[in-house]
């Protein structure tokens, strides 16, 4: 039997309009039983998203400013949509307990979770499916990484219970009974849990593009779109910045082998993405799955003559990150060097105290840290069977006059990384994109 499991983002559930067009989205398919909704997002170039206005009304609050005005804007988001569909929702009652909540100092995690704990009671009310908590059913550990054996076992229970319901994304609680988010965009990953829990056949992400794009529509104009992509696949390149899909949404469909389909909410007949375990299909013509990318990342450069004959060195160094806990991304090294590329955020505060801790470590001939590098991936199941395609990456990239910092090929060969100037970023993705796609 077919069950599908609906993730709407926050573009789809921005106004009143938005909500008929996922309303009849939901409604042309009876097997589209379980919905998860997110917070209202930007209806126009410019406009807020209610998450990031929960997080400022948090802000406001515990620093002892007055909410009244912020809070009057984000109710109003609300009941402008819920009165223009004429739901009858005491939403007046919400509101009041979210404020309360808030002056009683509730949380930056349950305020960011209001956005969409509402918004999934306007559309359960809106179609008249049920409306289950996340809360009651998405759990975290006492040391906050997620409970996917308890969610599981609870979910799948309480879904037996309800043949149609909506779900509200990216918040579930904590063992003491608070609220707790995902990281941002963490309603894919709720999507993702209720595909598994509900033992979906598929699990339709629905956006605002037509699809996973080779890489991104704000760096190169009109990208393909992806028909097929690995879990894979998918994972590198939202993990190297691609976001339609959180990277951590993989994980709980993957367990069951469930594929997410990635559809356009305002373009509901496109075709979208598949997502998949594996496939054997790939495109001949362009071998490339996709490519992203991501600024602000820092390589620390360390010399020593003779480093490589050095037993433990890479070790000694390592220990020093584990010990400050920091998580690097790549590291290439060569006879008599190493470069650690990691996200500049992470050392910022620590610079200092890090290379003090190198040099007491290994002592080096000489350690530099340089800012202001971006990462490219190139991402490709086809590229292991395709001779020449780090070639053409490197001719796009030279061609396009840009100076490469650090190569990095994955150990599957599904993936180079390359290391460029900040100031190259779209120089480069614009080149590589060109010279795979003609
Ligand atoms: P939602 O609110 O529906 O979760 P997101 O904003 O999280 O949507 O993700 C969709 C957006 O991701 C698109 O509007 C697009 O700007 C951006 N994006 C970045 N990289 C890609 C890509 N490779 N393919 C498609 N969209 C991309
Ligand atoms: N509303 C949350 C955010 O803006 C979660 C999501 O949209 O997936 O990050
Ligand atoms: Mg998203």
């Amino acid at each position: 039997m077919s069950l599908k499991v609906v993730k709407f983002g926050g573009s789809s559930l921005a106004s009143a309009d938005q909500f008929r067009k996922v309303a009849s989205i939901i409604k042309a398919d009876k097997n589209r039983r379980y919905a998860v909704a997110s917070a209202p997002g930007k209806r126009f170039t410019g406009d807020f998203k209610v998450t990031d206005m929960f997080y400022l009304l948090y802000d406001k609050a515990s620093s002892g400013e007055s909410i009244e005005e912020l809070f009057g804007e984000i109710s109003y988001r609300y009941t402008d949509i819920a009165n223009d569909l004429g739901v009858d929702l005491p939403l007046d009652k919400e509101l009041s307990k979210i404020k309360a909540a808030l002056y009683g100092m509730a949380g930056r995690d349950y305020a960011a979770s209001r956005g969409e704990y509402l918004n999934s009671m306007i559309l359960a009310k809106h179609m008249g499916y049920d409306f289950i908590d996340a809360a009651e059913v998405i759990f975290f550990k006492t040391d906050g990484t997620f409970d996917a054996e308890r969610t599981n076992a609870v979910l799948s229970e309480r879904l037996k219970k309800h043949e149609y319901a909506v779900v509200p994304g990216f918040y579930g609680s904590m063992p003491n009974g608070t609220i707790k988010t995902f990281s941002r965009g963490g309603s894919d990953i709720t999507g993702s849990i209720l595909a598994r829990a509900a033992n979906a056949t598929l699990y339709e992400n629905w956006t605002d593009v037509s699809g996973f794009l080779m890489t991104d529509p704000r760096i190169v104009e009109n990208p393909k779109v992806i028909e097929t992509i690995t879990y894979r696949e998918l994972r590198e390149l939202s993990y190297m910045g691609a976001t339609v899909l959180h990277e951590d949404a993989i994980f709980p469909v993957q367990i069951a082998g469930i594929p997410i389909n990635i559809k356009n909410t305002n373009a509901p007949d496109d075709p979208g993405t598949m997502i998949v375990a594996s496939s054997d299909k790939y495109d001949t013509k362009n071998i490339i799955t996709g490519i992203a990318g991501k600024k602000g990342f820092s390589s620390i450069h360390i010399e020593k003559d003779m480093m490589n004959g050095e037993v433990g060195f890479t070790r000694k160094i390592l220990s020093v990150f584990e010990e400050m806990n920091i998580s690097f991304e790549h590291l290439p090294s060569g006879i008599d060097t190493m470069t650690i590329m990691l996200k500049t955020a992470d050392i910022d505060a620590i610079r200092e105290q890090l290379i003090a801790s190198i040099k007491k470590a290994v002592k080096p001939d000489s350690i530099y840290i340089q800012d202001g590098i971006a990462l490219v991936a190139v991402v490709g199941r086809a590229m292991v069977k395709a001779k020449g395609t780090a070639a053409k990456v490197f001719k796009a990239i030279a061609s396009a006059d840009v100076n490469i910092k650090m190569i990095d090929q994955g150990s599957d060969e599904m993936n180079i990384i390359i290391g460029i100037e900040e100031g190259d970023f779209e120089k480069a993705v614009n080149a590589i994109y060109k010279e795979f796609i003609a």
